[in-house]
């Protein structure tokens, strides 16, 4: 084993070569994990990926089979789950509904007998906006505010992380989004280190400053939203973290960082940093709304990527966009988003047209990268 010298100083929390086994099923294999003091970051994944149970390892819920967690260069991975500086905020809130909000608030302050109780719970509800809601119960409370309370009883306790298992997932859509940004303002605000599970991608995106998509018990990709949404790595990563056109393809040439990638007897090129061969097979992956369509022969990216033979099948149009499916000559039918400006025709059913891209908005996936 590599001695870690930086683990002393790494003021986050760490995982090294977590593993969690249920009996002979592996739920986390072997995670390896730096979630930076005061980020906001997300574990995103499907049902069944392991992201709940590494929070609950984190939580000191389970007992990882293998592995150690630490904080703040402080080995964890045995306390006592009272013992960490980490509280967990649920779906289910789990407020109390006998005593109001500001008791609800105070409980964890009143059980370590705190002084300045009134206080610290006073600024608490100021800061998740409830201060006039103090004295009602949690059955008068809306979602939104009852998942409000949960967190405040969480943070009053000054954890130095907050986990937070799919906080949002009883509200409603609309509110969904306001506790969103909601949430992202508070973390800002105490500048703790939020740990957030969801299986929501657009949840995760909007909020976090690092996702970590996590499928079948290990993390295929972390980094920064915006990364994960352009240059995915896997199939996976791109499917998960909104649409993708993913068009096989074989490789015929390479440059330094670009690979002609012939894709159904149309040639087409796409930006890569990895090392290809030629007759490599992959997929091409572009965004919806990086597909421009236009009438045959349009040529409207030229000298772009141009796909000609396209026949759409479906269009749906939703205001600030039109979504459209489009049948390729090879039987494949791609989407395109197309912003509204006014200024474009709206395509229909039946309606010849050729697709067009920029090579710098695809890219490309090894076909040996293709876990589904
Ligand atoms: P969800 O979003 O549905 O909660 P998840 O990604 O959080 O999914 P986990 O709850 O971590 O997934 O579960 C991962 C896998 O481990 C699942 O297949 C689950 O059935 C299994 N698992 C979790 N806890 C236990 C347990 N106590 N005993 C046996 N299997 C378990």
């Amino acid at each position: 084993d590599v001695v870690d010298t930086a683990a002393e100083s790494f003021e986050g929390l760490r995982l090294r070569a977590v593993t969690k086994s249920f009996g002979a099923f592996e739920a986390v294999h072997d995670l390896d994990l730096d979630v930076p003091r005061g980020s906001f970051f997300a574990l995103l994944g499907p049902s069944g990926c392991g992201k709940t149970t590494t929070l609950r390892m984190v939580a000191g819920l389970e007992t990882p089979t293998a592995g150690t967690i630490t904080l703040a260069g402080q080995d964890i991975t045995a306390a006592k789950p009272y013992h960490r500086p980490v509280n967990t905020v649920f779906q289910s809130y789990a407020l109390f509904p006998h005593l109001d909000i500001f008791e609800n608030v105070a409980f964890g302050l009143r059980r370590r007998k705190k002084a300045d109780v009134k206080q610290q719970v006073a600024d608490m509800l100021e800061l998740v906006e409830l201060t006039s809601q103090a004295r009602k119960k949690p059955a008068q409370l809306s979602g939104g505010q009852q998942q409000r309370v949960a967190l405040a009883r969480a943070l009053i306790n000054k954890p130095e992380v907050l986990l937070l298992d799919e906080p949002l997932g009883a509200l409603d859509l609309k509110l969904r989004r306001s506790m969103q940004i909601e949430l992202k303002r508070i973390q800002t605000e105490v500048g703790l280190t939020f740990i957030h599970v969801t299986h929501d991608q657009e949840e995760a995106m909007t909020m976090a400053d690092t996702v970590a998509v996590m499928n079948k018990g290990v993390i295929e990709q972390m980094g920064a939203p915006a990364e994960l949404y352009e240059n995915p790595q896997s199939t996976f990563v791109a499917n998960f973290l909104g649409q993708s056109n993913l068009i096989e393809g074989t490789i015929r040439s390479r440059a330094a960082d670009v690979v002609s990638v012939e894709m159904h007897g149309i040639g087409v090129t796409v930006p890569t940093e990895r090392t290809h061969a030629e007759g490599d097979q992959g997929w091409v992956g572009i965004r919806p709304e990086k597909v421009l369509i236009g009438e045959e022969g349009e040529a409207l990216d030229a000298p772009g990527n141009t796909i000609p033979g396209g026949v759409v099948t479906d269009v749906s149009f939703f205001g600030v966009s039109t979504q459209y499916l489009v049948r390729m000559p090879w039987g494949q039918e791609l989407q395109v988003f197309e912003q509204n400006t006014g200024r474009r025709r709206i395509f229909r059913q039946g309606d010849r047209v050729e697709l067009s891209w920029r090579p710098e908005y695809a890219f490309l996936l090894d076909h040996s990268q293709d876990a589904e």
